[in-house]
């Protein structure tokens, strides 16, 4: 029996070429670091997350030189991007106007009804999507005030502004509901699943350093996944965006939904082992994030054990003296020293890919 239920059936809207909810992959996601305004640098980060397999970008428009910056770093990238604005609507207009492909914006921040429309009447001018972010560390007051930081404020605060959408004659929504623990995440997504069929972006805010954001992320982003809710994820961590790809990716191939790029699994070593195995790893690790076959390499310790525990693997190393041996589905194929096994590792694998008849390949 699979581990996920059955996806929530969901509206679908686009993001550039992406599509969100009902029966479209979960896409990954990720937010830039840098200063919008910084083409050149922006620009730089947005195609090393596009190479680790980003498929949307949200970059920062705190100002105007900010907006009219996405008219230039969209001609350089590939992935649709997304203006995050708060408050000040004539971002948004000058962000949809420089070609932005959505914009996360919450309507009940704008102020007048009038702006909101203005708003509303140039994403659909543009035939671009909106997604409202609801953040616990920032309810509106009133509901705050009467329900306190809950996930029954987060769902209130995330109805009332799909309302103000909807009444506009607006749907292309997406939402997400943001907190920075787990339990509130979870919980308010659970409830607003209830009561709308706007897709959702999933992800545990604020998470922190690279351990506490990819724990929170993996249990929070996963319930919620393996619940069948979720359509597009971002883990958000304090460190480079290329890791919260590859955290993402990593949450949906443990899941079972999705997998991107060979999969790698690894001993902890013990005292069998006797080569410098967390060199061997980290080295292959890299190298693989750069390859897309979505085989099982297995990096094992030892010759004892190492082909035997790792029998399912398409192709692996296991440690010897100083050397080791390179396996494929369990059997040896020959002894390599310490020093070129990662290489000899490599040059197999991209062997296999260009014939890739080799592989367990499976399509997503
Ligand atoms: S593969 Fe060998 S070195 Fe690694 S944990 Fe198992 S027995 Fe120990």
């Amino acid at each position: 029996m699979s581990l996920v239920r059955e996806r929530r059936q969901t509206r679908q809207i686009s993001i550039g070429k992406v599509k969100i909810g009902s029966d479209a992959p979960i896409s990954v996601q990720s937010m830039t670091n840098t200063r919008t305004q910084d083409v050149k640098a922006t620009v730089s980060q947005i195609l090393a997350l596009e190479k680790a397999g980003c498929e949307i970008i949200r970059v920062a428009v705190p100002d105007m030189e900010a907006a009219l910056a996405i008219e230039k770093i969209k001609q350089q990238i590939a992935i649709p991007i997304i203006a995050d604005i708060h408050f000040d609507f004539r971002l948004a207009l000058a962000s949809a106007k420089a070609g932005a492909d959505a914009l996360r914006i919450n309507p009940g921040n704008i102020g007048e009804e009038k702006k909101i429309k203005a708003v509303v009447d140039c994403a659909k001018d543009h035939g671009i999507s909106i997604r409202i972010g609801v953040n616990a560390g920032s309810l509106e007051k009133e509901i705050e005030q009467r329900l306190g930081i809950t996930p029954e404020a987060m769902v209130e605060s995330a109805l009332r502004n799909i309302k103000i959408l909807e009444d506009l004659n607006f749907h292309a929504i997406k939402v997400s509901l943001k907190a920075s623990d787990v339990s509130r995440t979870v919980k308010a997504y659970r409830l607003l699943a209830t009561k709308t069929n706007v897709p959702f972006h999933v992800g545990v805010t604020e998470a922190g350093g690279l351990y506490a954001g990819i724990t929170k992320s993996a249990i929070g982003i996963g319930m919620l996944l393996a619940e069948g809710l979720g359509d597009t994820i971002r883990v958000s961590l304090t460190r480079d965006p290329v890791e919260e790809i590859r955290t993402g990716f990593e949450i949906l191939r443990a899941l079972g939904i999705r997998r991107r790029g060979p999969e790698l699994i690894s001993c902890p070593t013990c005292g069998r082992c006797k080569i410098d195995l967390f060199k061997i790893a980290e080295e292959a690790e890299k190298a693989l994030l750069e390859r897309s076959s979505k085989i099982k390499v297995a990096i094992m310790g030892c010759v004892v054990n190492g082909p035997g525990e790792a029998k399912e693997a398409d192709i692996g190393i296991a440690g010897g003296d100083g050397m080791g041996i390179l396996f494929k589905k369990g059997k040896v194929i020959r002894k390599v020293d310490q020093d070129k096994l990662v290489d000899q590792l490599l040059g197999e694998i991209d062997n296999m890919t260009e014939n890739s008849e080799d592989l367990n390949d499976k399509k997503e």
